[in-house]
Formats: structure tokens, C-alpha cells, sequence
């Protein structure tokens, strides 16, 4: 076993180590993409968290920040940057290493969401817009605007899965 492997086996690890400390139910998700993985916080049913299996530094980052969501400060604020932003921080502070490669992946992340808030609120505003200029809408937003803004998250999402998909 190479250095590298034992490195991996250790972030491995760590992940099972947390989850079990801290009784984190979780599943595995398939591949490696960040736009894939998710924290839910449950009152009702628990939380969990959906995450790729470690391969490497990429993949025990992303792992980390989704228990992040979960351990993490801040994670009841309104604002989603702010929850973000946190559970990077948490990531970073309990990481058995931080490596450039992995605060740079976390970067970039943040960027995208960034972006992807940034665009969600000018599309909000130039919808709003047009319901207000269109006298035959009414103010309630009619089903299929609901569909056609899930569809337009859906494929902002695919968009950064694509992106960040972790090649080890
Ligand atoms: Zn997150």
C-alpha cells in the first residue's frame, strides 16, 4: 500500500468515525459530483446526509461538509451562504488534514453558489417584472412557473454537477 492509499484509508475512516460518533444517518450516493450530495435536517425523522464514498482528498472534503450542515454553527440562518460558508469552516476545523487542493474544491464551490444565488434573485426580480407589466397574471404564481423554475434549478444544478465532478 502506497502513501497515498493510506492516506485515503484514514479520511475513510475519519467519515465512518463521525458519522458513528455522532449518529448521522447517511447514504451513499453514486459518483462523486457535489451538486449530488445533500444534508436534511429532521426534526421529525433524523438528520441525514447523502454522500459519495471517500476516494480522496475531493471526495473526504465534500464528506466533511455535508456532516458540516449538520455539526456546523449557523446552520438554522435564513441565508444559505451563511449555512455554506459554515459548514466549510467546520470542514476545515475537523479535517485530519486541509490541503490547498481541498480549500481551493471548497472555494470554488462557494463561487458557485454565489453565482447561482445571485442569478436565482435577478431572475426573481425579472419575473416579478413581468407579472407587474402583464395586467392579465395575477400576483399568485400559477403552477407552471413553479415547474418551469424547478426545471431552471434542475438544470443549474446538473450544471455544477458537471463542473465539480472529482476525477480520482
Ligand atoms: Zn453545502
Amino acid at each position: 500500500m502506497n502513501s497515498s492509499e493510506a492516506t485515503a484509508d484514514a479520511m475513510r475512516a475519519h467519515i465512518e468515525r463521525l458519522l458513528a460518533q455522532h449518529e448521522i444517518r447517511h447514504y451513499w450516493i453514486k459518483g462523486t459530483a457535489a451538486a449530488d450530495a445533500y444534508a436534511l435536517r429532521d426534526s421529525v425523522f433524523g438528520d441525514r446526509i447523502g454522500i459519495p464514498r471517500v476516494r480522496g482528498e475531493l471526495t473526504y472534503a465534500l464528506a466533511l461538509h455535508e456532516i458540516g450542515h449538520i455539526l456546523g454553527a449557523h446552520q438554522n440562518s435564513p441565508d444559505v451562504m451563511t449555512r455554506e460558508r459554515e459548514a466549510w469552516r467546520w470542514a476545515r476545523d475537523n479535517a485530519i488534514k486541509w490541503t490547498p487542493k481541498m480549500e481551493h474544491y471548497a472555494a470554488r464551490l462557494l463561487l458557485s453558489y454565489e453565482r447561482w444565488e445571485q442569478e436565482a434573485r435577478t431572475r426573481e426580480a425579472e419575473l416579478r417584472a413581468q407579472l407587474a407589466a402583464s395586467p392579465a397574471v395575477g400576483s399568485s404564481p400559477c403552477p407552471d412557473d413553479d415547474l418551469a423554475d424547478q426545471r431552471y434549478n434542475e438544470e443549474r444544478m446538473r450544471e455544477i454537477a458537471s463542473l465539480w465532478e472529482e476525477g480520482e
